[in-house]
C-alpha cells in the first residue's frame, strides 16, 4: 500500500517522520538553533543548496519543526506549510508577506479580536486599503471585490458568533480577479476542514487550539502551495522572526497523533449537548453550525465534516444570567481559551471581545447573554449534566 493512500489518522501518526541515526521510535526533539558543518566547503555548499534535509538556522528551519510542517501540510492536502510562534504570527505573516502599500484587501467583519486589529489597524497603517463586510452576504463580497483586489481574508467559522462563510462562492469571486484567498480555520479544525477542496489558497491555523489541544503552548501554521510558502511567506517570516520554537513544534507534532480522536469526540459531545439543550426555557438560542437549528447548517456541512468543537448559548436574561450560570459550573472552567481537553466556558462580551464597541456588537451577533462553550474530553454525560445543573440555578 502506498503511503500516499494512507488514511488521515495513519498519516497523523507517521507522515513526515525524520529518524536520526539512532532509529528512535518517537520523533526526536532537536532543540538546536544552529547546525555545524564538517568543513568550510560543507558550510558553503549548505548555504547554496539548502536541500530538504539541510538546515541552517532555526528561525527558518529545524528538523523537528519540519516534521510538524510536513505532517500538517499532508493532512490539509497542501504542498507545504510554515509553522509560526502563534496563530497571530501565522495570520499576520500571511497577510503582511503578500500585501503591500496600495493593495486592496476584502475581509469579513466577524473576526477574532487580534485578526480584526491586523485588518482594521495594522494593514491600513502600511497603506493597504481594507474593506470589511458581512461575510455571510455573498452580494457584499460581490460588491467589495474589485479588479485590483489582491487578497480576501475570512474566518471559515467565526469566533465566537459561529457564522459560516461560503468558501466555494468567495473563492470563485476572488479567483476571478486573481485575488488570493486566505482563511483562518482555527474554529473548524484541520481534521474537519475541506478548505483545500474548496479552493482556498492559504489555510491558516492557531495550533494553540485543537492541535495542541491540551492548553500547553502557542503555535500557528500557514498551509499552501510550495510557491507561496517557500517564497514570500518564508522570506517574510524568516526575516521578521515569527518562527515556532522547536520545543513547541515537538509538543504539537506529538499532539497530532491524537488530534483526530480528540476532535471527533469533542464534536460528538457538542452535538449531544445541542440536543440536550434544544428548547431550554432559559436560552434564546443554542448555536452549533453542524446542528440542525443553525441557519447555515447545510452550508457548514458542505465545506467541513463537522463545524468544530465549540457551541454558543445565548441566555435570555443577559449578563446577570450569564455570570450566574458561569459561576455555577463545576466541570467547565472559566477561561478565554478554547479547544482544550478541559471544557471551557467564556463570556466574550466581558473578556475576549470586550474591545468591540457596544454599538457594533449586534452587527457581529455579540449579545450580553452569549456564552461560548468549548467541549473538553470529559465524559459527555458529565458535560451535559454540568450545563443543565448550572442552567437550573437561574
Ligand atoms: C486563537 C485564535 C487566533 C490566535 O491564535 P494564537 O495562537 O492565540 O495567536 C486567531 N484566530 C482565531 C480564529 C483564533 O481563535
Amino acid at each position: 500500500m502506498s503511503k500516499d493512500n494512507w488514511k488521515a489518522q495513519t498519516k497523523l501518526i507517521h507522515h513526515g517522520t525524520r529518524r536520526s541515526q539512532y532509529g528512535e521510535v518517537s520523533e526526536a526533539l532537536f532543540l538546536t538553533q544552529g547546525f555545524v558543518y564538517e568543513t568550510a566547503e560543507d558550510a558553503e555548499a549548505r548555504f547554496v543548496n539548502q536541500g530538504d534535509d539541510e538546515f541552517i538556522y532555526a528561525r527558518y528551519g529545524n528538523p523537528t519543526t519540519r516534521m510538524f510542517e510536513d505532517r500538517m501540510a499532508e493532512i490539509e492536502g497542501y504542498e507545504d506549510a510554515f509553522a509560526t510562534a502563534s496563530g497571530m504570527a501565522a495570520v499576520s505573516g500571511a497577510l503582511l508577506s503578500l500585501l503591500k502599500a496600495g493593495d486592496h484587501l476584502v475581509s469579513s467583519r466577524a473576526l477574532f479580536g487580534s485578526c480584526n486589529y491586523i485588518v482594521a489597524e495594522v494593514l491600513p497603517k502600511f497603506g493597504v486599503e481594507t474593506t470589511m463586510i458581512d461575510g455571510r452576504d455573498l452580494n457584499a463580497w460581490k460588491e467589495a471585490i474589485r479588479p485590483d483586489t489582491k487578497a480576501v481574508f475570512l474566518e471559515s467559522i467565526s469566533n465566537p458568533t459561529l457564522e459560516v462563510i461560503d468558501l466555494k462562492a468567495v473563492v470563485e469571486m476572488a479567483h476571478a480577479v486573481g485575488a488570493l484567498v486566505i482563511v483562518d480555520n482555527a474554529m473548524c479544525t484541520p481534521i474537519f476542514s475541506y478548505a483545500k477542496e474548496c479552493g482556498v489558497d492559504l489555510s491558516v491555523y492557531s495550533t494553540t487550539k485543537h492541535v495542541d489541544g491540551q492548553g500547553r503552548c502557542l503555535g500557528g501554521i500557514i498551509c499552501g502551495s510550495k510557491e507561496l510558502i517557500r517564497g514570500p511567506i518564508e522570506m517574510y517570516i524568516k526575516h521578521t522572526g515569527g518562527a515556532i520554537s522547536p520545543f513547541n513544534a515537538w509538543v504539537q507534532l506529538k499532539s497530532l497523533e491524537t488530534l483526530d480522536l480528540r476532535v471527533r469526540q469533542q464534536a460528538r459531545t457538542a452535538m449531544a449537548l445541542c440536543e440536550a439543550l434544544d428548547g431550554h426555557p432559559a436560552l434564546a438560542s443554542v448555536r452549533y453550525p453542524s446542528y440542525k437549528s443553525h441557519p447555515q447548517h447545510e452550508l457548514a456541512l458542505s465545506q467541513s465534516e463537522a463545524a468544530g468543537t465549540v457551541i454558543t448559548i445565548d441566555l435570555k436574561d443577559g449578563k446577570d444570567a450569564a455570570f450566574k450560570f458561569l459561576n455555577a459550573l463545576e466541570v467547565f472552567r472559566i477561561s478565554n481559551n478554547f479547544a482544550d481537553a478541559k471544557s471551557i466556558a467564556t463570556h466574550p462580551c466581558t473578556t475576549t471581545h470586550k474591545n468591540v464597541p457596544v454599538e457594533k456588537r449586534p452587527e457581529v451577533g455579540l449579545t450580553d447573554g452569549l456564552v461560548r462553550l468549548s467541549m473538553g474530553l470529559e465524559d459527555p454525560a458529565d458535560i451535559i449534566a454540568d450545563i443543565k445543573q448550572a442552567l437550573d440555578q437561574l
